[in-house]
């Protein structure tokens, strides 16, 4: 496998497999990977040309909107490298900020952060992701596009995990008409359902053990048919365990707007709030 530090280094890698990642790398993004290593594969066998599967490690500070939290992010390169190569990745772009947020002569950045009444609507919704953390899909977008326009793939994959970020990122393809197929992956969990996030590190046990309870608070909802029933069933275990929710809501899977009842449009629970001082985050589909 190459470690890949700077721009012209891509080259060779273009047109593959890409796994967009902010690296401290666990169960989840290895399955991200070996998921691109089989369609890598596949495309090989298909159409007898080099398909590289490239993975990315990036912790972009403009995404942070709590500085505290960029500070301390796990930053495990050397071990990353390692787990990358054993899930069949061809490449490891670890580019520097410089790199990213480069600018032309005037000074000015090549790929700049969007305003946030620019980005897609489906990042713009109020009460999700978007609304309590000012500025973060604002700093996805920008480094989303970035790294699309030096790595250039030809299918990118995405962990089903983020689920808003997912449909944002769906939306920045079409918006900016890149051909680039976007391919979502279930979320890779725990024994006790607790979703697998770089986060988890950060939990002391007693916290470790409370936050399996997000998972069993969508399982509640996911068992209510009614959106407004399935949001108060989900809350409660919260409640009890006790977790104070930023939010639990059920909503359109895909504009992430509220669910039509009548319609046969998929819809999605999706859930945030801090246990132990760590902000964590999770959906499944809705209902079970
Ligand atoms: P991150 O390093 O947190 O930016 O995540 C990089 C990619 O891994 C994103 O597409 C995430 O959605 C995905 N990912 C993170 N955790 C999981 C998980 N538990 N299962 C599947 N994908 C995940």
């Amino acid at each position: 496998m190459h470690l890949l530090r700077d721009i012209p280094a891509l080259a060779p890698f273009r047109a593959g497999v890409f796994v967009p990642t902010m690296g401290a790398l666990h169960e989840g993004h290895l399955a991200l990977i070996r998921a691109a290593a089989e369609r890598a594969r596949a495309e090989r066998d298909r159409a007898g040309r080099a398909c590289p599967v490239i993975v990315s490690i990036f912790v972009n500070p403009t995404q942070f909107n709590d500085p505290r939290d960029y500070a301390r992010y796990p930053r495990t390169l050397e071990r990353d490298a390692a787990a990358c190569e054993q899930a069949g990745a061809d490449a490891l772009f670890a580019p520097s900020a410089a790199a990213i947020y480069a600018r032309d002569e005037s000074g000015r950045v090549l790929a700049p952060k969007p305003r946030e009444e620019d980005l897609p609507e489906v990042a713009r919704l109020p009460r999700l992701e978007d609304a309590r953390r000012p500025g973060h899909f604002a700093g996805v977008y920008q480094v989303v596009k970035r790294l699309f326009e030096l790595v250039r793939p030809a299918a990118a994959v995405f962990g089903e995990k983020d689920w808003q970020q997912l449909q944002l990122v769906r939306a920045l393809v079409a918006r900016e008409r890149m051909p680039i197929e976007i391919v979502g992956r279930p979320t890779v969990r725990e024994a006790d359902g607790l979703a697998m996030s770089s986060r988890n590190t950060q939990l002391d046990p007693a916290a470790r053990r409370q936050a399996a309870m997000l998972w069993r608070a969508l399982e509640a909802a996911r068992a209510r048919r009614d959106p407004g029933e399935a949001e108060r069933a989900g809350a409660r275990t919260l409640l009890e365990a006790p977790i104070e929710p930023e939010y639990l809501a059920v909503r359109d899977a895909e504009t992430l707007g509220p669910p039509d009842a009548r319609s046969l449009r998929p819809a999605r629970v999706l859930v945030a709030a801090r246990v132990g001082g760590v902000r964590l985050i999770d959906n499944a589909p809705w209902p079970a």
